[in-house]
């Protein structure tokens, strides 16, 4: 796991955080995830964990930034029917991260990207965006809404090891081997198996969210967690931080030429 103790606020004292906006690091980023089921093999905080490390790659990449808490807890309704998994409810979800970028902005951060590292966090981000844009005041709130995106680079980097259709979005051999490479200790690579077998279609997104996973899935899982390696997880990881910083890049770009 990437760590930094300059990096994250919360690591951190208030005379370097003031030091740091002083300094130029007025961006901030913040991922929010899920404690939620993952299959019989993953634990629980995986979307948290790969949020963090999401966040903080992102942030050292755009150079400028600081990296806000995530929020550990998200939408996960569709996962209720297996144990542990605790869901907020999406008007929760919103105020918190309406709250979020409201304290952020005030400290002087100008520009806040929003990570959701959980699909069910995706919808309910889009819907919030324009009041967490009223929250932020003259800050600029940038979110990446793309899920599809996310979906498609762990394709892509699983086709290129010849696994790419063991990828279907949950708990698969690509979300596996990224907590592999996070978290070796506590992934049961034993119990990994199939699931639901892919590709992750809108069809199947939407009976996700309207009967919920273990409808579709008994033990959890959206395609095959078989074959996980922590190289894998690496690449994966790599090649979405490039997705989301040439998105942080490209979007705050365009409001800079509006302006
Ligand atoms: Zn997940």
């Amino acid at each position: 796991m990437t760590s930094d103790p300059t990096l994250e606020l919360e690591r951190m004292t208030w005379p370097e955080v003031r030091a740091a906006l002083d300094a130029g690091r007025t961006t901030v980023v913040f991922a929010c995830g899920a404690v939620e089921q993952h299959g019989p093999h993953l634990p629980l905080f995986t979307d948290a964990e790969h949020g963090s490390e999401l966040s903080r790659r992102v942030a050292m990449e755009l150079g400028d930034a600081l990296v806000a808490p995530t929020v550990r807890v998200g939408c996960s309704e569709h996962h209720m029917a297996f144990p542990g998994t605790i869901s907020l409810e999406e008007s929760t979800f919103a105020a918190v991260l309406r709250d979020y970028v409201r304290s952020l902005a005030r400290h002087g951060f100008e520009r806040i990207c929003v990570i959701p590292s959980h699909g069910g966090n995706f919808a309910p981000v889009t819907h919030a965006l324009p009041m967490l844009r009223e929250a932020a005041g003259g800050a600029h709130v940038v979110a990446f809404t793309d899920l599809p995106a996310v979906i498609n680079t762990w394709v892509r980097v699983a086709g290129e090891l010849g696994v790419g259709e063991r990828v279907a979005g949950h708990a698969d051999i690509a979300e596996s081997s990224v907590m592999l490479a996070l978290h070796p200790d506590l992934v049961r690579t034993e119990a990994a198996e199939a699931g639901h077998p892919g590709p992750l279609t809108p069809e199947l997104v939407e009976r996700l969210f309207t009967h919920g996973m273990r409808a579709i899935a008994p033990n959890g899982i959206l395609g095959d967690a078989r074959g996980l390696s922590a190289e894998l997880g690496e690449r994966c990881i790599e090649a979405l931080v490039d997705v989301l910083v040439a998105y942080f890049r490209r979007e705050s770009s365009e409001v800079t030429s509006v302006a």
